[in-house]
């Protein structure tokens, strides 16, 4: 297992009083990295509770996963996790009228240095940099991405639609609910993005892969950048972004990864 780099970055943005989008990341017990976005959603400060309430039980389910567990067969296990999630934030929003129908998405990466799982609920985002190309891991669970597959809007259209917020998932907003999570492989040199929205629907997918891909950056410098990029843009939402890499780290120990 190799160590693995996380860097995190949230802000504001320029329209927002409060900051609703909450994230993670850091090293487990178990020698797994974790990374965690989520974007609360609800009325009077509702929102900013539900992300922090998602984030914080992922976070403790994850630290008590056991150590020498394997990613290669933890699907389930994130799964259950990020499920329990939704079981503290719906719960608490039916036993609070203040809170009542809140929710927030949640995309979660565990990496171990050759391999990885990524889970989510929502329009939060994971990303991969491999060998310079920004590929998107995760699929939106939008309105305007089901009337993209289906063909009743071109992406151009999906990406200005007026109700592109839309979600036809989100954790906490009901009792039971659909994770997806999927397996990765994790090759030397690979970097993980996850982020909100008010990256990824304001920042062009080619502006975030030239930013990953600029070398003369550090990670931080690279996240600091995504988020001037947003704000350059309008700045119109919350936004977070949270970096995973290997890099430099398996430069420094001169070794190769197992
Ligand atoms: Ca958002």
């Amino acid at each position: 297992m190799i160590d693995v780099k996380t860097v995190m970055r949230s802000h504001v943005g320029k329209v927002r009083q409060i900051n609703e989008d909450q994230a993670w990341s850091g090293s487990l017990p178990s020698g797994i990295t974790a990374a965690i976005v989520a974007d609360g959603m609800g009325g009077h400060r509702a929102g900013d509770v539900a992300s922090s309430l998602a984030v914080d039980s992922l976070v403790q389910s994850l630290q008590v996963w056991g150590e020498g567990t394997s990613l290669k067969d933890g699907a389930s296990s994130l799964t259950d996790m990020i499920r329990k999630a939704n079981k503290v934030v719906y719960e608490t929003a039916s036993l609070n009228e203040q809170y009542h129908n809140m929710g927030t998405t949640v995309v979660s990466a565990l990496v171990d240095g050759s391999t990885g799982l990524i889970g989510h609920i929502g329009d939060s985002r994971a990303y991969r940099l491999r060998a310079g190309r920004l590929e998107l891991l995760t699929e939106d669970h939008t309105l305007v991405n089901e009337l993209t597959k289906s063909g009743q809007l071109s992406p151009e259209e999906a990406a200005h639609h007026p109700r592109r917020n839309v979600l036809t998932r989100a954790l906490g907003t009901d009792r039971e609910v659909e994770v997806d999570v999927q397996a990765i492989d994790w090759q030397s040199g690979d970097r993980i993005l996850l982020c909100s929205d008010g990256l990824s629907g304001l920042v062009e997918a080619s502006d975030i892969e030239a930013t990953l891909e600029d070398s003369a950056l550090q990670l931080e410098e690279q996240a600091q950048k995504l988020i001037d990029l947003a704000l350059a843009a309008g700045g119109d939402d919350n936004i977070t972004v949270v970096l995973v890499s290997d890099e430099g780290l398996v430069n420094a120990t001169g070794g190769e990864t197992a």
